[in-house]
């Protein structure tokens, strides 16, 4: 038992888990340097870059160099690292496009609108009618249901 057998592999190989080989994303080329990017920010964990289809002027990409998929799969310290540097983020795109009004978007797979396997968290200013367009449908609150569920999630917090 124990932790899975994770073993360098070539570049070519991304990340690989038992036999398992994920294929390497393309923002692990981005950090690489392998696919040229324009980089506002880097530090030992962290990567961030101007999105290559922006939906405002400033949408920046900020990503973990740690390669995960989904939010929930990253460790501690890259979380950390993330959860220091994004607020820095903010005021310096909102300061560079002179912005007073931003989304952060961070999509977690496929159905959830996630394209690129790689953690990453969008900034997006608004800027006059540019920006994130959201619709949101909300629903009615069952107490006893919600009750439930937070009990579950508290109970599965770890
Ligand atoms: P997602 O839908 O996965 O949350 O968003 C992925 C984002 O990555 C999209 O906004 C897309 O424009 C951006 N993107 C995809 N490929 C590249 C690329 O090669 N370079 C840059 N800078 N951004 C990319």
């Amino acid at each position: 038992m124990g932790m899975p057998h994770r073993r360098p592999e070539p570049a070519s190989l991304g990340i690989c888990v038992y036999n398992r080989c994920m294929p390497d994303t393309i923002f692990i080329k981005i950090i690489r340097g392998e696919i040229p990017s324009h980089k506002v920010y880097e530090d030992e964990h962290v990567f961030a870059f101007l999105d290559i289809s922006p939906l405002s002027a400033g949408h920046t990409l900020v990503i973990p160099k740690e390669a995960k998929a989904t939010l929930g799969e990253l460790s501690d310290e890259s979380a950390a690292a993330i959860g220091r540097v994004l607020p820095r983020l903010c005021r310096a795109v909102m300061k560079a496009t002179g912005a007073s009004a931003y989304n952060i978007l961070q999509n977690n797979g496929a159905a959830a609108h996630q394209a690129v396997m790689h953690v990453h968290f969008h900034i997006i200013p608004k800027l006059d009618n540019a920006g994130l367009g959201i619709s949101w449908k909300s629903t009615a609150f069952d107490h006893a249901k919600g009750a439930e569920l937070a009990k579950s999630i508290a109970a599965s917090v770890q």
